[in-house]
């Protein structure tokens, strides 16, 4: 029975995923994802062929016919990942709350990483329905309610202190406002252990991107983009993690 709804699950993560593609490719377009796809650098109509996932992008070569511009890497990784992430997230917690959760919650994560990356938004409206859907399911997942308030008065906390004390300093905003709707989306969902946990890590993936690359202090880190891998990570392995940390301290 298994082996079925893992069938189901890739088949509707190729087709989440490729709506995924479509509404970060439309976004600078401000087009629909029923729109047809037009290249963001020459805005032809893209070839028909690119109406089928993965496969349109490889028989195409990952160009636009016409001006021969690349199309952006996503448009290949998105439709293999979303139906990966759905099926590492049904064999770690089988069908619960929390699978149902965390599935919504990595498609959010998805856009929102890609969307940062490329558009530099997190928008609201994903942000929003996603901290109510959260807020609600906290009655119902083996998280809790008050795990979920406890995870986004750390989270979002910690965000504003951030922002606040580097405003003070630098008299610039580093942390926009959507990285504090996304950590409150990510504190009510994850709860206390795992928020910090994500914090940490992408804190750490942050700092070392910012030391080994080029980019300097005029140039907007994609920080969403990170809190969203970080999220990943602590959702498959974070709590396992920290168990192990602890283990080697014998605290636990
Ligand atoms: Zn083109």
């Amino acid at each position: 029975m298994w082996i079925i709804w893992i069938f189901i699950l890739a088949f509707a993560g190729l087709i989440i995923g490729w709506f995924c593609t479509k509404i970060i490719w439309q976004y600078p377009q401000k087009r629909n994802i029923f729109h047809a796809l037009k290249c963001n650098s020459c805005l032809n109509s893209l070839k028909s062929v690119y109406q089928i996932p993965i496969i349109g992008f490889l028989l195409a070569k990952g160009k636009c016919s016409n001006c021969k511009s690349n199309i952006p890497l996503y448009m290949l990784i998105i439709p293999i990942i979303t139906p990966l992430l759905l099926i590492l997230l049904f064999l770690k917690f089988h069908f619960s709350v929390l699978f149902f959760q965390f599935s919504v919650l990595s498609i959010a994560g998805i856009l929102i990483f890609y969307l940062d990356i490329y558009h530099r938004i997190i928008p609201d409206i994903i942000t929003y329905p996603m901290i109510i859907i959260a807020l609600v399911l906290s009655f119902f997942n083996n998280l809790g309610f008050w795990n979920a308030m406890i995870g986004l008065a750390f989270g979002a906390g910690i965000f504003i202190l951030i922002a606040f004390i580097f405003r003070l300093i630098t008299k610039r905003d580093g942390l926009g406002g959507g990285d504090i709707k996304l950590i409150a989306m990510i504190g009510l969902s994850l709860g206390f252990q795992l928020t910090f946990f994500t914090i940490f890590l992408s804190s750490v993936m942050g700092v070392i991107l910012y030391a080994f690359s080029k980019i300097r202090h005029n140039v907007l880190i994609p920080f969403g983009s990170f809190i969203v891998l970080a999220m990943f990570v602590g959702i498959m392995t974070g709590n396992e993690l920290i168990k192990l940390y602890l283990g080697i301290w014998g605290i636990q």
